[in-house]
C-alpha cells in the first residue's frame, strides 16, 4: 500500500490508520466499499470512471442507512488529493471504506458512528488472467435482494463470493459463476458476465441479485456505440454452455475471456475477438489513447520528476 490514506478528514501515514479489533464492521460486516482504478500512461496518471464510484458508495451508504459525510465531488477531489499526495506513478487502486466503527456488541445499522477510509495500493492490470479463465458454476448461490442488498456493495456480502472463488480454485478451475435462487446466472464472485449467442449480447437484468457494475454499464455502452446489440434478461445455466463467446468484466478484472465453463469449452475455445476489442478499448480508454470516452476519465496532475 502506498504511505498515506485519507481516514475521517484528514490525511494520515498508513501505519497510523488501524482500526481497534471491536468496530462494529469487523464482527457483522457492518460496512460499504468500493474500488476505482487509477491508470499511469506514462506520463499521466487518471481515475477511471470516479464518480460513478463515489455515487455507488453514496447509494450502498443510503441502502444500509450510514451517513456518509462527503458529497461526491468532495471524494473526486479528495481521492485526486490522495494519488497526488501519494506521488502514485504506476497503475493503482483506491480502496474506499465505510465502516460502522462503535464498539458495540449490538447488531443493527442506526447510530453507529461511521468511518471513512480511503487507501490506495499498486494494482498491475492481471487481477485475473486477462487471456482467458475457465469457471465452473458454484453451488453457492447469490444473496435475493430479500436478504441482502447486492446492489450495494456491503463488506459482508462478500462470503458468498469468497466461499464460491474457493470451490473454484480448489476444483482447479480460475473463476466461480452465481446463480440466483431461481436458478438464473447472476454474475461472477467479482465481476459480471456477458454472453454472445450468435449477433446478440446478453448480459443479466439489475433484478437478478447482481452488483450493478460500472464496467458493466461501460461495456454495454461500448457495444451499442459499435452497433452491437445487448439485451438485458435472465440467463439461464444451460445457455452458458451454448454460447458463443462470454466474458466478465470489472474495475479489478477489467475484461476476461470466458474459455470454459464446467468444462464445456466455449466458442472455440480461445478469447472472443469482441471480448478482445473491447479489452483493448477498456485499456486505451483508462490510458487516454481514446479520445471518444475521454469523459470518463478524471486526470490526476502530479509534479513533474524532474522536481522530486
Ligand atoms: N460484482 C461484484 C460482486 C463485484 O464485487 C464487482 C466489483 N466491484 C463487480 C460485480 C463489478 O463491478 P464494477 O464494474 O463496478 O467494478
Amino acid at each position: 500500500m502506498f504511505p498515506y490514506v485519507f481516514l475521517d478528514g484528514t490525511f494520515v501515514a498508513l501505519k497510523d490508520s488501524r482500526v481497534g479489533i471491536g468496530v462494529n464492521a469487523l464482527h457483522y460486516g457492518t460496512g460499504t466499499f468500493e474500488g476505482i482504478r487509477a491508470f499511469w500512461n506514462g506520463e499521466e496518471l487518471a481515475m477511471l470512471a470516479a464518480r460513478e464510484h463515489f455515487q455507488r458508495l453514496h447509494r450502498s451508504a443510503r441502502m444500509l442507512g450510514m451517513p456518509l459525510a462527503f458529497g461526491v465531488d468532495d471524494l473526486v477531489g479528495i481521492a485526486v488529493d490522495l494519488l497526488q499526495r501519494n506521488e502514485v506513478r504506476e497503475d493503482a487502486y483506491l480502496r474506499p471504506l465505510l465502516l460502522a466503527s462503535t464498539e458495540t456488541l449490538q447488531v443493527r445499522l442506526h447510530d453507529l458512528e461511521p468511518s471513512l477510509s480511503i487507501a490506495v495500493s499498486p494494482m498491475s492490470l492481471q487481477y485475473i488472467n486477462l487471456d482467458g479463465v475457465r469457471c465452473i458454476v458454484s453451488t453457492w448461490r447469490r444473496t435475493p435482494d430479500v436478504a441482502l442488498p447486492n446492489r450495494a456493495k456491503v463488506t459482508g456480502g462478500y462470503i458468498g463470493p469468497a466461499l464460491a472463488k474457493s470451490e473454484a480454485l480448489l476444483a482447479g478451475a480460475d473463476e466461480a459463476i452465481l446463480l440466483t435462487i431461481a436458478g438464473h446466472v447472476a454474475e461472477a464472485t467479482t465481476s459480471n458476465i456477458f454472453m454472445r449467442v450468435a449477433e446478440t449480447w446478453f448480459t443479466p437484468p439489475v433484478q437478478d441479485d447482481i452488483l450493478e457494475g460500472i464496467t458493466r454499464a461501460e461495456m454495454m455502452c461500448i457495444l451499442r456505440d459499435d452497433a452491437q446489440q445487448v439485451c438485458e434478461r435472465s440467463i439461464d445455466r444451460s445457455e452458458l454452455y451454448a454460447a458463443d463467446e462470454i466474458f466478465l468484466c470489472g474495475t479489478a478484472a477489467l475484461v476476461v475471456p470466458v474459455i470454459e465453463v464446467d468444462g464445456r469449452v466455449v466458442g472455440n475455445g480461445t478469447a472472443g475477438e469482441t471480448t478482445l476489442h473491447l479489452q483493448r478499448t477498456l485499456l486505451a480508454i483508462a490510458r487516454g489513447s481514446n479520445a471518444r470516452y475521454s469523459g470518463w476519465r478524471t486526470p490526476v496532475p502530479l509534479p513533474s520528476i524532474a522536481r522530486r
